[in-house]
């Protein structure tokens, strides 16, 4: 073709592909001119080049830029033989991602696009990275043409001729724009609460280990505050976890804003805060900030339709000059705010060394406590309550803890940790469980007369539930309703006292009766007491054991009994010691007693024996 038109006159260019003589298949450039003589054409020339090894590298260099070019990363190569750096090459991607044209960028210098860097040490690193010819990446905050910021990952690598000597760089840029949001949620969520966007225990370690760290480089005061609500549970119990959950939520609003910027707020789950103060004056300003608390957090908590009203407890721990675990501050604050606790709540209270003997030994109970209801520690002793006759007409259940090093521990130790701990619970279960087991024993072996006691906490009372498990408990040990006697406190019917009306009219019906325990000791009042169904109350000991020697003391005696048979509730006299009491609140008209003078509180195998000899009597 290309021959013939050369025949004809004119000169022609073409490509052919043939083998050579080795058998090789080669790439050749013919250029083919007439030889004209006279007008006419005589022949012709061909000259042949072999442009195998050209086509190759124009192919690749084809290659290359059409991969660059659909890549989704920027790319941007900049030539470095020059010492004003000029853009050589951007692709499509590039133009995107900055939303600059290509040919804006084009042959202007590299060191324009570094100095838009708002980082002194970023443009360093890049400089740095070009004269010493190293590869390098990093992530820098990038502005679009349109002001618009990004995460810019990018990665700087020089490109090198054959000598080795480098002549380009090129720069891939990437948006990770959402991947880093992705690591910064992820982050936030570690260190966060999610019911309240406080922090939580890992950021407030953290934040107190590095200001207990500046607070000693300044010999400043630092504080921590533990905070903790009073009776929550009940909220939670009554309103439900939504309402408690946005009660908590209404604390931490209160409490942001009676802090200032540099305190840090955590909460630790539950019910607990915890505030850092850094860099205070004295004690004395961490105190002032406490009692700011307490105002905010007994301010009405709106939620929902309810209007409700929570207190807190607080405990203070400062940083001593010997003392430079954060981990021990923050216990430090949690064991005085126990002590405030024990002060009737609502108030706050500074750690001091002493505390932490008393405490410690507390928060020691608190773990041995559940080893002893796990490994069977626990037993129960049994105390008969008489009647006007001496004859038995009942029984106190009471808890006994053996412990294995201590030896006995009373139960006025160890049922306070219990309530505070919630291990009453499962405590109390175990009584009643094992009160029911043993009454029915007796009953089969003849020798039950009257109730059975058990004591009960607040706790228990108000727990939903309760009078499931004790319909189960009882049809598991065939006890009957009539048999059994719950002890409750004044406190259990002072709190939330519909609920607590309804729970003992459906006792009644069951057939089990309710008595009021230490009676005289609380707000007792018979004006409420009329409306409870209630069938009796037991006169504290503390009337009892002056009943003979203080007249103040024998006229609370003298009312209750007046008061209880007007009102045909039953009386039963606690800790009668002496066969005076006995004789006088007798002539009182009581018509129950129960103290060491008619029988200590004992084990089931002598009470077995004690019935036996004191019934045959009978
Ligand atoms: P409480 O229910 O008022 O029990 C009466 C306490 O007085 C018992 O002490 C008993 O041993 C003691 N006592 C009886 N007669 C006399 C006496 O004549 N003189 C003197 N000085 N004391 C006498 P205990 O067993 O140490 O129990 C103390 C408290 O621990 C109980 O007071 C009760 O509030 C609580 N408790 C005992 N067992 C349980 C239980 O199973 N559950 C709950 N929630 N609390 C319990
Ligand atoms: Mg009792
Ligand atoms: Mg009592």
């Amino acid at each position: 073709m290309a021959i013939n038109k050369t025949i004809r006159g004119s000169a022609q260019g073409c490509e052919i592909e043939f083998k050579n003589v080795t058998g090789q298949l080669r790439q050749y450039e013919c250029t083919l001119v007439p030889i004209v003589t006279n007008n006419e054409v005589q022949g012709l020339y061909a000259v042949v080049k072999d442009v195998t090894e050209r086509n190759i590298g124009y192919e690749s260099q084809r290659l290359l830029k059409e991969s660059l070019e659909s890549s989704d990363d920027a790319v941007l190569v900049v030539d470095v033989r020059k010492s004003n750096l000029p853009v050589v090459f951007v692709n499509t991607a590039f133009s995107k991602l900055i939303g600059e044209r290509s040919n804006e960028v084009l042959h202007a210098s590299f060191n324009n696009l570094v100095g838009l860097l708002e980082d002194e040490d970023e443009a360093q690193t890049i400089k740095s990275a070009l004269a010493d010819a190293r590869a390098t990446s990093l992530t820098i905050r990038s502005h679009r043409k349109d002001g618009s910021i990004f995460w810019n990952q990018v990665s700087l690598s020089p490109v090198r001729d054959e000598s080795g000597v480098v002549t380009h760089f090129t720069a891939i840029m990437k948006d990770i724009s959402d991947k880093r949001e992705q690591e910064l949620t992820l982050a936030y969520q570690a260190t966060h609460d999610a019911l309240t966007g406080l922090g939580n225990r890992a950021l407030l370690e953290d934040r107190l280990e590095h200001d207990i760290a500046i607070a000693q480089r300044n010999a400043s005061h630092l504080a921590v505050l533990f905070i903790d609500l009073d009776e929550f549970k009940p909220i939670n119990d009554t309103l439900g976890h939504r309402i408690g959950d946005e009660v908590l939520v209404s604390v931490a609003r209160k409490l942001e804003a009676v802090i200032r910027p540099t305190d840090t707020l955590a909460r630790f789950g539950g019910d607990e805060f915890v505030l850092l103060l850094p860099n205070i004056q004295s004690r004395h300003e961490a105190q002032e900030v406490a009692d700011r608390i307490l105002e905010a957090i007994g301010q009405p908590h709106h939620v929902g339709s309810h209007e409700l009203y929570v207190t807190a407890s607080i405990g203070i721990s400062m940083l001593g000059e010997d003392l430079d675990f954060a981990n021990k501050l923050i216990q430090q604050a949690d064991m005085a705010m126990y002590k405030a606790k024990q002060q009737g709540r609502d108030t706050y209270e500074v750690f001091s060394n002493d505390l932490d003997t008393v405490l410690s030994k507390r928060v020691t109970l608190r773990n041995e406590l559940q080893e002893a209801i796990r490994d069977g520690q626990l037993y129960l002793n049994y105390q008969p309550q008489v009647d006007q006759n001496g004859r038995v007409c009942g029984l106190e259940a009471l808890v006994r803890w053996n412990h294995p090093q201590k030896g006995l521990v009373p139960p006025n130790e160890f049922i306070p940790v219990a309530e505070e701990t919630g291990q009453i619970i499962h405590l109390g279960r175990w009584v009643a469980n094992k009160a029911c087991k043993d009454a029915a024993v007796l009953l089969e072996l003849g020798l039950l007369r009257g109730r059975v006691a058990v004591n009960l906490s607040p706790l228990q009372f108000h727990r939903p539930g309760f009078l499931g498990s004790l319909k189960v408990l009882m049809e598991q040990t065939g006890l009957p309703g009539h048999h059994l006697e719950l002890e409750i406190t004044e406190g259990i019917l002072m709190r939330n006292t519909e609920a607590a009306i309804e729970i003992l009219e459906d006792l009644r019906a069951l057939e089990i009766a309710t008595s009021i325990d230490d009676f005289g000791t609380g707000f007792s009042s018979f004006s409420y007491l009329k409306d409870l169904p209630v069938e009796a109350v037991k006169i504290d000991r503390s009337f009892v054991d002056n009943v003979t020697t203080s007249q103040k003391d024998a006229a609370v005696c003298q009312g209750v009994l007046t008061m209880a048979r007007a009102m045909g509730t039953r009386v039963i006299a606690e800790g009668v010691e002496t066969r005076e009491q006995f004789e006088q609140l007798k002539t009182y008209g009581c018509q129950a007693f129960q103290g060491y003078y008619f029988a200590k509180p004992m084990g089931f195998d002598d009470l077995v024996g004690w019935l036996r000899l004191n019934l045959v009597v009978d």
